[in-house]
């Protein structure tokens, strides 16, 4: 479960922002240029081009006595309008050439990073599924309105993931006969590439693990359909009393706490020896798994939902498992 929907920021928005800024002063400054033009021209009877391109270049007499100056504007501004709107491609293609170059430099850098990775990590809601589990779980109790309230106050309000995590649970008051039911009936639906990719992970000499802010209850499931351990697990996981009815979460878990994916990453590259681990995951709490003997280099993958302060904190932002697979040489 990632707590970041309410992020916003705009790796690639920012760069075209830049860009439509600049084709909008380039536009400002050839309307100026044009109607500097169209006042010399009434003073002077000689021709005036207007337009950079040959295509669009125009020459017009400047015979007072032919056509009012309303049309002789009109006639500029389709002129100018043209103008700009080649220039405004020009830009585009130019940004867009410069994106294509960053995000080679990008692959080739996340290619070295995954060739001497000892494990890739992987988040499980909006990752390797496509939903998110404890929605679902809350639809099936009845609780969905709610606990989507909830959460919206509770990533506005800052809430501590542990906190926000209880009122939730609280919200859905699950039972042990519940859950199993759901599950029974209940089947997450794997993203496309996600099998074939733990597949060539494991036949480099890649460990697989799946750190998720859900519950093992349900990703138990998914790990089996993938070829993942339940003992890759990190997870929460519901309590329930000896009448199955709803006791709390289990707080020893370190995906139960705010900052928990960098410690449950930390856990397993000190307890593994692992010298390098790739996380991959949609939500800020997976790029805060990008710490000091956490992960040490992290993908966004958008194929589900794209965060874009997420997107832009990444090493690598891809919207298919495919991708990633193509980078495994
Ligand atoms: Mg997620």
């Amino acid at each position: 479960m990632s707590s970041s929907s309410a992020h916003r920021g705009g790796l690639f928005r920012s760069s075209s922002s830049s860009a439509s800024a600049s084709a909008s002063a380039s536009r400002r400054q050839l309307r100026s240029s044009c109607l500097a033009s169209s006042s010399s021209s009434r003073q002077h009877p000689f021709s005036v081009v207007f337009g950079g391109s040959p295509s669009f270049t125009v020459r017009r007499s400047l015979n007072h006595s032919s056509g009012s100056s309303s049309s002789r504007y009109h006639f500029l501004s389709l002129s100018c309008a043209a103008s700009a709107m080649m220039s405004s491609e020009s830009e585009s293609t130019a940004a867009n050439s410069n994106n294509d170059e960053q995000q080679q430099i990008k692959m080739t850098r996340m290619a070295e990073w995954l060739k001497k990775a000892d494990a890739v990590c992987f988040d499980v809601d909006s990752t390797v599924i496509n939903t998110e589990g404890i929605d679902e779980l809350a639809d099936y109790f009845g609780a969905g309105e709610a606990v989507a309230k909830l959460t919206k106050e509770a990533m506005e309000g800052g809430m501590k993931f542990e906190e926000a995590l209880d009122a939730r649970l609280k919200l859905i008051n699950p039972t042990q006969q519940g859950v199993d039911k759901f599950m029974a009936m209940h089947a997450f639906p794997i993203m496309p590439g996600m099998r074939e990719l733990v597949v060539k992970l494991l036949t480099s000499g890649k460990q697989v693990f799946l750190v998720s802010g859900g519950f093992r209850q349900m990703i138990a499931p998914v790990a089996n359909e993938i070829g993942v351990p339940v003992n890759k697990i990190y997870a929460n996981n519901i309590m329930f009393d000896e009448e199955g009815k709803y006791a709390g979460f289990d707080d020893t878990e370190p995906t139960s706490r705010s900052g928990g994916k960098a410690e449950a990453v930390k856990r397993i590259k000190a307890s593994n020896g692992f010298q390098t681990v790739v996380m991959v995951g949609d939500g800020m709490t997976d790029l805060e798994a990008r710490v000091e003997g956490g992960a040490d280099a992290f993908i966004c993958f958008t194929g589900v939902v794209r965060r874009d302060a997420v997107a832009e904190g990444a090493d690598l932002a891809v919207g298919e498992m495919a991708q990633i697979m193509d980078l495994l040489l």
